[in-house]
């Protein structure tokens, strides 16, 4: 049923990459059925990893700036919406360091992450746990189809784990402050905004946040967003 699942996606998100001429309603509209595939997704739970798919992200085809966290917080909505705690708290105030309003983070940004559903908490108890590489290759066709078809112009990639999966197992300290390239995206990594990471309680890491947002600033003045 996984593969299975895996090999259906790959098979969407190639064909959804194939066709860049498609118009912004074309796009729209079949970033719609995209989405619908996704909320019908359960692969992880038949692949025995989490008990129940509940996939969480926001969004359409006109927001040029895509956020990628790793996996959404756990949640009992029918459609929650993303970023809206803690984590959403300190975005908007990144955001806004790096000239954005305070809307932003809603109003311009497509929102989704490497895997759609709470994976769980975390063994140790704080936090929540990472999800694999098997639950994130699952996903990656949801994840590619998004992004073939909302063709963002900048990926904002949150912690580790997202800035790795476009530029190769780094450690975060040599990723953020810099920018990178996926297909016609600017990808600008960023530390994890969840309290539960420690990245930012070294100083220098600070100075490298302070960094990437002056990046994202420039980014923002140049291409008008
Ligand atoms: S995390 Fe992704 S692949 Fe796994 S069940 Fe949720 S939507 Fe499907």
């Amino acid at each position: 049923m996984g593969a299975e699942n895996e090999r259906t996606g790959e098979a969407m998100a190639h064909r959804v990459a194939e066709d860049l001429r498609i118009t912004v309603e074309d796009r729209q509209r079949r970033l719609e059925a995209h989405q619908a595939a996704i909320r019908a997704c359960t692969a992880c739970v038949a692949a025995g990893f989490i008990p129940e798919s509940r996939p969480v992200f926001r969004g359409h085809t006109g927001q040029r700036i895509m956020v990628i966290g790793q996996a959404p917080a756990e949640h009992r909505e029918e459609n929650p919406i993303p970023y809206s705690g803690a984590s959403g708290r300190t975005l908007r105030r990144w955001l806004a360091q790096a000239g954005f309003p305070e809307d932003a983070l809603h109003e311009r940004c497509y929102l989704t992450s490497l895997t759609k559903c709470f994976p769980g908490p975390s063994r140790s108890g704080k936090g929540d746990r990472a999800p694999s590489a098997r639950e994130i290759a699952l996903c990656r066709p949801h994840l590619e189809g998004e992004i073939a078809l909302v063709q963002p112009e900048v990926i904002l990639a949150l912690g580790r784990l997202a800035s790795t999966y476009f530029v190769g197992n780094r450690p975060l300290a040599q990723l953020v402050g810099q920018s990178f390239t996926h297909g016609t995206a600017v990808v600008v990594p960023l530390p994890h905004p969840s309290g539960v990471s420690h990245w930012l309680n070294v100083p220098a890491h600070r100075a490298l946040l302070d960094r990437a947002l002056t990046l994202l600033d420039a980014i923002r003045r140049e291409r008008g967003l």
